[in-house]
């Protein structure tokens, strides 16, 4: 239903007072539906034509794709609408309630990234449709602290939004057009118990698991040779050896074992195919043991992103903002939207330090310059008079 968008503070309180933490923990997961909503009313409100998308069998999330003029090649500002969960007990301030103190105002989705939508809706304020040459769309996902199910529903719909893309994820006020891919997986060896004074009573997990470091530290080093890139803080992939697992007594021959790997990817290297490499590497490290072998991926992975630093989008945002286009160190959902033709480049007001963090807040000072990139972001891509 339309509702009068109100001024940005205003705003921004309405959206930290509805809550939408999605978390793996189906005790802390929470709709995000009902920011949806008030995100739709007000955006309709300002003559937005929205469509308010559910998750196929995700009761009460769902996306919002708001669009204010007609045609194709337009600009999308993105961003999610969920939260991750408050944490207990160790805010100063109630999370649910904006406060503003210290030229900051506080709140659970402030920086990441609630406040970019409050920053949106001030920046579209008063757009006259008329005066469109390319349309202007705002894009809100669910879920993307958690699976990307929002992002990726939009990827597999694979209905173009638009040409140019803004995610306001946290990266104060700089461009970034570069992150790694992530991906976590659990290594699972099972052998065979028995007493420790004979080796040929069992299969030892252990020993097969040790193996299977040995091929990973290997491969590791293989990667780091083949795909340098020093764009990066950290030119090359990664393989962390995260956490590992395994036997009970040390006059038992080790029967299970398993090892969790955090792995960071390159632009180019494809989160499947090197599940599949993995499945090689481990399965030719124990081959001939005796072990079974399992191994799961602990999320879905999230893939690399790179937009080229030559498009048009990201030379705009590096004139807009005074700063060249960098990388950052966690995922987004950009790589969704890439692969619906768009040129995504994150950039948002809020730090990532405070993300994810207690007292979660936007520094005040972040919001006129983000708001006057946004405007003129929109003047010039997509007002007629614009340029
Ligand atoms: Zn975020």
């Amino acid at each position: 239903m339309s509702a009068q968008a109100p001024p940005l503070k205003e705003a921004l309180a309405a959206l930290v007072a509805t809550p939408s933490a999605s978390s793996p923990q189906a005790g802390l997961d929470q709709p995000n539906r009902p920011v949806i909503d008030l995100l739709a009313g007000w955006l309709e409100g300002l003559g937005f034509a929205c469509e308010v998308q559910d998750l196929a069998g995700q009761p009460g999330k769902a996306n919002l794709v708001a669009t204010l003029g007609e045609g194709p090649g337009g600009l999308v500002l993105a961003g999610h609408t969920d939260t991750v969960p408050a944490g207990a007990g160790r805010w100063r301030h109630d999370p649910l309630k904006l406060t503003e103190a210290e030229g900051r105002l506080y709140g659970l989705g402030t920086a990441d990234m609630k406040g970019f939508f409050a920053v949106v809706l001030d920046a579209v304020r008063g757009l006259d449709p008329k005066r469109l040459r390319r349309p202007v769309v705002v894009v809100a996902t669910a879920d993307e602290e958690t699976t990307m199910s929002g992002a990726k529903a939009l990827a597999a719909a694979g209905r173009p939004l638009g040409r140019f893309a803004v995610i306001g994820e946290p990266t104060s006020l700089v461009p970034v057009h570069l992150h790694k891919g992530i991906m976590m997986e659990l290594i699972h060896l099972t052998g065979r118990p028995g007493h420790s004074s004979d080796p040929s009573l069992g299969v030892s997990a252990l020993d097969g698991m040790y193996r299977v470091m040995a091929e990973l530290i290997a491969w590791r080093e293989e990667m780091a040779g083949h795909h340098r890139d020093p764009r990066f803080k950290v030119p090359f992939p990664t393989l962390n050896l995260g956490h590992i697992r395994g036997g009970d007594n040390a006059n038992r021959i080790c029967a299970e074992c398993e090892l969790s790997i955090d792995l960071r990817l390159m632009p180019g290297m494809d989160v499947n195919a090197t599940r599949t490499e993995l499945e090689a590497r481990v399965g030719r490290a124990v081959a001939g043991s005796g072990l079974i072998v399992r191994l799961h991926p602990l999320f879905d992975g999230v893939p690399a992103l790179e937009t080229d630093a030559d498009s048009v989008l990201v030379k705009e945002l590096e004139t807009l903002t005074g700063h060249p286009a960098g990388s950052v160190t966690f995922g987004t959902e950009g790589p969704y939207l890439n692969r619906l033709g768009l040129e995504t480049v994150i950039l948002g007001p809020g730090d990532l330090a405070q993300a994810h963090q207690p007292d979660e807040y936007l520094a005040l000072d972040r919001v006129g310059p983000m708001r006057d990139v946004l405007t003129r972001l929109i003047g010039r891509l997509c007002l007629k008079d614009g340029r």
